[in-house]
Protein backbone atom coordinates (compact mmCIF):
# COMPACT_ATOMS: atom_id res chain seq x y z
CA UNK A 1 0.00 0.00 0.00
CA UNK A 2 1.26 3.46 -0.92
CA UNK A 3 2.15 5.38 2.28
CA UNK A 4 0.62 8.58 3.13
CA UNK A 5 2.05 11.72 2.18
CA UNK A 6 1.99 14.16 4.88
CA UNK A 7 2.76 18.06 4.17
CA UNK A 8 4.67 19.97 7.86
CA UNK A 9 4.45 23.56 7.95
CA UNK A 10 7.81 24.99 8.38
CA UNK A 11 8.97 28.19 9.71
CA UNK A 12 11.92 30.64 8.79
CA UNK A 13 15.05 31.13 10.02
CA UNK A 14 18.19 33.77 9.76
CA UNK A 15 20.94 32.68 11.84
CA UNK A 16 23.26 36.09 12.55
CA UNK A 17 26.04 33.74 12.59
CA UNK A 18 27.52 30.60 11.40
CA UNK A 19 28.85 29.52 7.69
CA UNK A 20 25.93 30.82 5.77
CA UNK A 21 24.87 33.99 7.96
CA UNK A 22 22.20 36.24 7.28
CA UNK A 23 20.99 33.72 4.88
CA UNK A 24 16.93 32.88 5.11
CA UNK A 25 16.56 28.85 5.88
CA UNK A 26 13.26 26.84 6.00
CA UNK A 27 13.20 24.63 8.61
CA UNK A 28 10.72 22.61 10.37
CA UNK A 29 11.83 20.41 14.05
CA UNK A 30 12.97 17.22 13.18
CA UNK A 31 10.74 15.31 15.65
CA UNK A 32 7.93 15.94 13.75
CA UNK A 33 9.77 14.14 10.62
CA UNK A 34 10.40 11.52 13.12
CA UNK A 35 6.85 11.24 14.72
CA UNK A 36 5.37 10.84 10.97
CA UNK A 37 7.84 8.66 9.15
CA UNK A 38 7.90 6.12 12.30
CA UNK A 39 3.44 6.11 12.08
CA UNK A 40 4.33 4.78 8.39
CA UNK A 41 4.21 8.31 6.88
CA UNK A 42 6.18 10.41 4.06
CA UNK A 43 6.45 13.61 5.40
CA UNK A 44 7.36 16.61 3.42
CA UNK A 45 8.36 19.84 4.10
CA UNK A 46 5.81 23.13 3.17
CA UNK A 47 7.74 26.02 2.69
CA UNK A 48 5.93 29.51 3.68
CA UNK A 49 5.15 30.95 -0.19
CA UNK A 50 3.11 33.75 -1.20
CA UNK A 51 1.99 32.91 -4.62
CA UNK A 52 -1.37 31.01 -4.54
CA UNK A 53 -1.39 28.96 -7.31
CA UNK A 54 2.02 27.46 -6.06
CA UNK A 55 0.09 26.69 -2.48
CA UNK A 56 -2.52 25.11 -4.55
CA UNK A 57 0.25 22.99 -6.05
CA UNK A 58 1.50 21.86 -2.82
CA UNK A 59 -1.77 21.09 -1.44
CA UNK A 60 -2.55 19.07 -4.52
CA UNK A 61 0.41 16.85 -2.92
CA UNK A 62 -1.47 15.87 0.14
CA UNK A 63 -2.25 12.95 1.91
CA UNK A 64 -2.86 14.79 5.07
CA UNK A 65 -1.31 18.33 6.74
CA UNK A 66 0.35 18.92 10.16
CA UNK A 67 0.29 22.47 10.80
CA UNK A 68 3.17 23.27 13.02
CA UNK A 69 4.19 25.22 16.42
CA UNK A 70 5.80 28.76 15.76
CA UNK A 71 5.23 32.01 16.64
CA UNK A 72 1.77 34.05 17.31
CA UNK A 73 -1.15 34.25 15.62
CA UNK A 74 -1.55 37.78 14.55
CA UNK A 75 -4.10 39.82 16.72
CA UNK A 76 -5.20 41.46 13.92
CA UNK A 77 -6.45 38.35 12.13
CA UNK A 78 -9.16 37.82 15.03
CA UNK A 79 -10.04 41.27 15.84
CA UNK A 80 -7.83 42.72 18.05
CA UNK A 81 -4.94 44.85 18.44
CA UNK A 82 -1.41 43.80 19.67
CA UNK A 83 -1.15 43.32 23.57
CA UNK A 84 1.70 44.04 25.46
CA UNK A 85 2.34 40.57 25.84
CA UNK A 86 2.57 39.47 22.20
CA UNK A 87 5.64 37.86 21.42
CA UNK A 88 6.93 37.50 17.71
CA UNK A 89 4.51 37.47 14.83
CA UNK A 90 5.40 36.20 11.50
CA UNK A 91 2.22 37.71 9.42
CA UNK A 92 3.36 35.94 5.65
CA UNK A 93 3.46 32.55 7.66
CA UNK A 94 -0.17 33.33 8.86
CA UNK A 95 -1.51 34.10 5.53
CA UNK A 96 0.53 31.30 3.95
CA UNK A 97 -0.98 28.73 6.64
CA UNK A 98 -4.45 30.16 6.32
CA UNK A 99 -4.78 29.50 2.92
CA UNK A 100 -3.66 26.98 2.55
CA UNK A 101 -6.42 25.30 5.33
CA UNK A 102 -8.72 26.62 3.24
CA UNK A 103 -7.69 24.70 0.10
CA UNK A 104 -6.99 21.70 2.19
CA UNK A 105 -10.64 21.92 3.46
CA UNK A 106 -12.17 22.11 0.51
CA UNK A 107 -10.11 19.35 -0.91
CA UNK A 108 -11.40 17.32 2.95
CA UNK A 109 -7.78 16.81 3.15
CA UNK A 110 -7.42 15.68 7.30
CA UNK A 111 -5.41 18.29 8.99
CA UNK A 112 -3.55 17.80 12.73
CA UNK A 113 -3.07 21.45 13.98
CA UNK A 114 0.01 21.32 17.28
CA UNK A 115 0.29 24.24 19.13
CA UNK A 116 0.36 27.62 17.26
CA UNK A 117 -1.24 24.78 14.67
CA UNK A 118 -4.30 24.31 16.32
CA UNK A 119 -4.47 28.40 17.48
CA UNK A 120 -4.66 29.13 13.39
CA UNK A 121 -7.34 26.46 12.61
CA UNK A 122 -9.08 28.26 15.77
CA UNK A 123 -8.60 31.66 13.86
CA UNK A 124 -9.39 30.02 10.35
CA UNK A 125 -12.60 29.43 11.72
CA UNK A 126 -13.76 32.79 13.37
CA UNK A 127 -12.34 31.82 16.84
CA UNK A 128 -10.47 34.35 19.30
CA UNK A 129 -7.36 33.75 21.16
CA UNK A 130 -5.56 34.62 24.46
CA UNK A 131 -2.40 36.61 23.37
CA UNK A 132 -1.07 35.41 26.91
CA UNK A 133 -2.24 32.90 28.84
CA UNK A 134 -2.23 35.34 32.14
CA UNK A 135 -5.40 37.11 29.87
CA UNK A 136 -7.03 34.24 31.19
CA UNK A 137 -8.29 34.88 34.99
CA UNK A 138 -8.96 31.41 36.02
CA UNK A 139 -5.52 30.30 36.02
CA UNK A 140 -2.65 29.75 38.43
CA UNK A 141 -1.28 26.68 36.17
CA UNK A 142 1.90 26.82 34.48
CA UNK A 143 1.06 26.47 30.94
CA UNK A 144 4.94 27.06 29.64
CA UNK A 145 6.82 24.61 31.39
CA UNK A 146 10.06 24.96 33.17
CA UNK A 147 11.13 21.72 32.88
CA UNK A 148 12.64 20.07 29.58
CA UNK A 149 10.44 20.29 26.69
CA UNK A 150 9.74 16.32 26.75
CA UNK A 151 8.64 16.20 30.00
CA UNK A 152 5.25 15.63 31.14
CA UNK A 153 4.10 18.41 33.08
CA UNK A 154 -0.20 19.16 33.45
CA UNK A 155 -3.45 16.65 33.17
CA UNK A 156 -5.79 17.05 30.34
CA UNK A 157 -9.10 15.54 30.40
CA UNK A 158 -10.60 14.36 26.99
CA UNK A 159 -14.18 14.15 26.04
CA UNK A 160 -14.39 10.22 25.27
CA UNK A 161 -16.79 11.03 21.81
CA UNK A 162 -14.02 13.09 20.40
CA UNK A 163 -11.79 11.91 17.73
CA UNK A 164 -9.12 13.49 19.82
CA UNK A 165 -9.98 10.60 22.16
CA UNK A 166 -10.00 7.64 19.34
CA UNK A 167 -5.97 9.85 18.70
CA UNK A 168 -5.13 8.81 21.89
CA UNK A 169 -7.28 5.93 23.44
CA UNK A 170 -7.16 7.72 26.87
CA UNK A 171 -9.51 9.65 28.57
CA UNK A 172 -6.70 11.93 30.69
CA UNK A 173 -3.45 12.36 29.93
CA UNK A 174 -0.41 14.12 31.02
CA UNK A 175 1.19 16.26 28.09
CA UNK A 176 3.83 18.98 28.44
CA UNK A 177 3.18 22.35 27.98
CA UNK A 178 5.09 25.10 25.99
CA UNK A 179 2.34 27.99 24.97
CA UNK A 180 1.76 31.34 26.03
CA UNK A 181 -1.41 31.71 24.16
CA UNK A 182 -4.11 29.45 24.05
CA UNK A 183 -8.32 29.52 22.33
CA UNK A 184 -10.38 32.35 24.00
CA UNK A 185 -13.38 32.22 21.93
CA UNK A 186 -13.95 28.59 19.87
CA UNK A 187 -14.49 29.10 16.48
CA UNK A 188 -18.30 28.33 15.32
CA UNK A 189 -18.79 24.69 14.40
CA UNK A 190 -15.90 23.41 16.88
CA UNK A 191 -15.96 21.72 19.81
CA UNK A 192 -13.13 21.82 23.07
CA UNK A 193 -12.50 18.45 22.65
CA UNK A 194 -9.80 18.46 25.79
CA UNK A 195 -8.84 20.81 28.70
CA UNK A 196 -6.56 21.83 31.72
CA UNK A 197 -7.81 21.17 34.92
CA UNK A 198 -7.98 25.30 35.15
CA UNK A 199 -10.41 25.31 32.45
CA UNK A 200 -8.24 26.37 29.28
CA UNK A 201 -8.59 24.80 25.92
CA UNK A 202 -6.15 22.35 25.16
CA UNK A 203 -7.28 20.55 22.71
CA UNK A 204 -10.19 21.57 20.05
CA UNK A 205 -11.87 19.84 16.48
CA UNK A 206 -14.52 20.57 13.88
CA UNK A 207 -18.03 18.92 14.48
CA UNK A 208 -19.04 16.29 12.35
CA UNK A 209 -17.06 13.86 9.61
CA UNK A 210 -14.40 16.25 8.58
CA UNK A 211 -10.72 15.67 10.06
CA UNK A 212 -9.83 18.84 11.94
CA UNK A 213 -8.02 17.98 14.69
CA UNK A 214 -6.04 20.66 17.20
CA UNK A 215 -4.00 19.48 20.32
CA UNK A 216 -1.77 22.70 22.50
CA UNK A 217 0.15 20.31 23.54
CA UNK A 218 3.67 18.86 21.32
CA UNK A 219 3.18 15.23 20.95
CA UNK A 220 6.06 15.09 19.09
CA UNK A 221 8.53 15.91 21.16
CA UNK A 222 7.18 13.15 23.58
CA UNK A 223 7.27 10.15 21.41
CA UNK A 224 10.48 8.65 22.94
CA UNK A 225 9.08 9.37 26.52
CA UNK A 226 5.73 8.36 26.42
CA UNK A 227 4.08 5.13 23.89
CA UNK A 228 0.71 6.80 23.34
CA UNK A 229 2.16 10.09 21.91
CA UNK A 230 3.86 7.51 18.76
CA UNK A 231 0.54 5.99 18.81
CA UNK A 232 -1.31 9.20 18.52
CA UNK A 233 1.16 9.83 15.38
CA UNK A 234 0.08 5.80 14.01
CA UNK A 235 -3.71 6.53 14.75
CA UNK A 236 -3.86 10.10 12.11
CA UNK A 237 -1.65 8.69 9.67
CA UNK A 238 -4.25 5.63 9.74
CA UNK A 239 -6.91 8.24 9.14
CA UNK A 240 -5.13 8.95 5.54
CA UNK A 241 -4.83 5.29 4.39
MN1 LIG B 1 -1.18 23.87 28.71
Amino acid sequence: MKKPIVGITTNTLTMAEGVNPNIERSYVNYDYVEALTLAGAVPILLPVIADQKTIEAQCALLDGLVLTGGPDVNPLLYGEEPSDKLECIYPERDEFELYLIKKAVKKLIPILGICRGMQLINVAFGGSLYQDVSHYSKTELQHRQQAKQHVPSHTIDIIPTSKLYQLLDSKQVITNSLHHQAVKKIAPGFIASASARDGLIEGIEKKGKDFIVGVQWHPEKMIKSQTGMQRFFNHFVDVLK
